[in-house]
Order: structure tokens, then C-alpha cells, then sequence
């Protein structure tokens, strides 16, 4: 029997996450050097000085496993967001605590609610636990933020069999977000059956005042559950760290199917010194405001529309089809991502670079669309 066909249905009919481009492959593909990656929305300053010190110094641990409880760094946590150690999981990545939760409340016969154009991590897991996905149409523009989430379109979907509902706030790859009243509203007439999971990844970096801090909510909704992570703001995606924050009760099981060392030793360190590292954090957010400003205005001036964004990276609209706009761009040493699979056909996303990394995007964007 072929492999494919011993494999469970979901997995049969999955396709695979698609990541940014790696500068390393585009090395080796192109015989490039000097590459300029704005794909995968990692922080253009790199790592927490802080945090990097922390994992060198205990390297020579490496012998030993990490503390599977994660404790230190869920203390540091509790403090900071004001929330009880044991209202936290910890994840290789919010990736990691995203799978958590479909595989603790999704099945066979379960569904999930999602939107259309959302991170395309939800579909895959609701898909890999075999789980039903109802995709609410996102806004066309004439009631709410076009591309955005409609909540009320989410909600008409829910029915007895939803369990999970999967909220990007704000999404990416759209950078629309949801505001204080209209996701307090939404949260507050779900049934208590359904968990409504808030994906913060890019929280640290929103400034709009009507955004809600959900965290502050969980004492309301006891089946919310807030993600975050260390991989955008933060600068520590090659480590892999993010967390959730839930009610305890909803934290006890997604530890019951979270692999006992889930969170490597350097990644618990790094987080911990990065949490620490207000200044590192503060400049990121800095040079983010700046940048999205930089590529907002070359893109007005050029006439290409955009998705406004409140994350660091813009969706902008190219007047060809974008996918040969993307290989253009990669032959002149420039990495974006293309977001057909998002149902963007004729959008790229750009990440916020250093001011000269969006000045080499730009030019390369002209030269491309000049030709
Ligand atoms: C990048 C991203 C994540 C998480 O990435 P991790 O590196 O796994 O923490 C989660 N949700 C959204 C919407 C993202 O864009």
C-alpha cells in the first residue's frame, strides 16, 4: 500500500505550511550575497543583546534537559502580564501552543471558525486533527475594514459542533486588526462550548489606542485563550518560544498533550533576558513605526494600494499578477512572500526592515515594475 493512503484523511489532504524564503537558499539557488530578507517578519535589529548573553553563558548546560515546567521564565511572565503562573503555557513557538490547543479541542467531529485570509497556520492544524473548518468571508470593505475579520460572519458560523474559534488580532498577512469593543462583543455572546482563541503575536507592536489588551480579559471569559510570542517583536524566532495565557483549567490541558520538554534550554533563557530588555524592545517598536511609515508613503507615492497595517510588515497590491513580481524580486537579491495561499493573489507582504533594507526593496519593486 502507498503511504499516502495509510495516512489519516486530514493528512491526506494537507498542504504544507509554506515559510519565507531563506536567505541561505536564495544564496545557493542565485549565487546572491548581500540579501535583503523582508519574508518572514523578524525583527531587523536582531536579538536582545541581553538574551544572547543569557544563552552563551549557559551553553555548557547543554548537557542537560531544560526545565520541561518552564518555570523561571512563566514567574517572569506572571509578573509582567499580571496573570498566575499556572494560567501559562509555554510552546516552541505560538505554533506549538496553536497545535496544543486543536489537539485538545478539536476532532473529528468538531469544527473550527476561522477567517478567510487568516494565518495560514489554522487551517493546517484544524485540517491535521481531522476537524471541520468553517471560513467566515472577511470584511468587502462596506461595514468594517476590507480584508479584516468579520466578527459578525464568525459568529453566524458557530453552531453546536464549533470548539474552537481562531482570532489573528492582529492578522497577519492583512495587518487589520479588531477593536476593543467590537472583540469584547463578539467574546461575549460566544456559548460557552467554544474556546475563542486571541492570537497576539503582534502585540508589542501595536500602538492604535482602540486595541484591546486581551489579556485583561480572561478573568471575564473563562474559555479565552490570549497567545503571544517571542519570534516578532522580540527578535527570537530562531528559538522558538511563545506562550499562552488561559483560564488554569484550559492551561492543564493543553499540558496534558504538550511534549514533556517542548521549550528548549537556550530558548528559556533567551526569552527570560529578552522580557527583561524593555530598551531593546522600545527601539524595535521605534524603527517599526518609522519603517512601516517609509514603505506606507513610497507605496502612496507610487500608486500601489495597501492593507494598512498595525504589525511589522505591509500586504501592498501589485498592478501585475505578484507571483512573477516575487521571482523578479529575488533575482535582484530581495526576499518578500507572495500571498496567493492567503487568497492574495495580486498582494506581496513586506516585512519592515532597517530603513536601508526597505530603500533596497523599493528600488528593487521600481526596477522590477519599471521593466
Ligand atoms: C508569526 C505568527 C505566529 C507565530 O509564530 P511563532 O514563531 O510560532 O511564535 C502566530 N500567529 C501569527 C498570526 C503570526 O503571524
Amino acid at each position: 500500500m502507498k503511504a499516502e493512503q495509510l495516512a489519516v484523511p486530514g493528512v491526506r489532504a494537507l498542504t504544507p505550511y509554506l515559510p519565507g524564503k531563506p536567505v541561505s537558499e536564495l544564496e545557493r539557488e542565485l549565487g546572491l550575497s548581500n540579501i535583503v530578507k523582508l519574508a518572514s517578519n523578524e525583527n531587523p535589529l536582531g536579538p536582545s543583546p541581553k538574551a544572547l548573553d543569557a544563552v552563551r553563558r549557559m551553553l555548557t548546560e547543554s548537557h542537560r534537559y531544560p526545565d520541561g515546567s518552564g518555570f523561571e521564565l512563566k514567574a517572569a511572565l506572571s509578573a509582567k502580564l499580571d496573570v498566575r503562573p499556572e494560567q501559562i503555557t509555554l510552546g516552541n513557538g505560538s505554533n506549538d501552543v496553536l497545535e496544543l490547543v486543536a489537539r485538545a479541542f478539536l476532532s473529528p467531529q468538531s469544527k473550527a471558525v476561522y477567517s478567510e485570509h487568516a494565518f495560514a497556520v489554522y487551517p493546517i492544524l484544524t485540517q491535521a486533527v481531522g476537524a471541520k473548518a468553517a471560513v467566515a468571508p472577511a470584511h468587502d470593505g462596506s461595514r468594517g475594514t476590507r480584508y479584516g475579520h468579520d466578527l459578525q460572519a464568525m459568529a453566524q458560523r458557530v453552531d453546536e459542533t464549533t470548539r474552537v474559534v481562531f482570532i489573528a488580532n492582529p492578522n497577519n498577512p492583512t495587518g487589520t486588526y479588531l477593536t476593543k469593543t467590537e472583540l469584547r462583543s463578539f467574546l461575549g455572546d460566544l456559548p460557552d462550548y467554544v474556546v475563542a482563541v486571541v492570537d497576539e503575536a503582534y502585540f508589542e507592536y501595536v500602538e492604535a489606542s482602540d486595541y484591546p489588551d486581551c489579556m485583561a480579559w480572561l478573568s471575564d471569559f473563562s474559555n479565552l485563550i490570549v497567545t503571544r510570542t517571542f519570534s516578532k517583536a522580540y527578535g527570537l524566532a530562531g528559538f522558538r518560544v511563545g506562550y499562552a495565557v488561559s483560564s488554569p483549567s484550559i492551561a492543564d490541558l493543553l499540558n496534558r498533550v504538550r511534549q514533556p520538554f517542548n521549550v528548549n534550554f537556550p530558548a528559556l533563557e533567551a526569552a527570560q533576558a529578552a522580557l527583561d530588555d524593555d530598551e531593546h524592545l522600545v527601539r524595535s517598536v521605534n524603527l517599526n513605526r518609522a519603517g512601516l511609515r517609509q514603505l506606507c508613503e513610497a507605496f502612496a507615492e507610487r500608486e500601489l494600494s495597501f492593507i494598512p497595517s498595525v504589525g511589522n510588515f505591509v500586504t501592498v497590491k501589485i498592478t501585475k499578477p505578484a507571483a512573477p513580481v516575487y521571482d523578479a524580486l529575488l533575482r535582484q537579491g530581495v526576499i518578500v512572500r507572495p500571498v496567493g495561499n492567503y487568497g492574495l493573489p495580486n498582494h506581496l507582504r513586506v516585512t519592515v526592515g532597517t530603513e536601508e533594507e526597505n530603500r533596497i526593496f523599493l528600488d528593487a519593486l521600481d526596477r522590477v515594475l519599471a521593466s
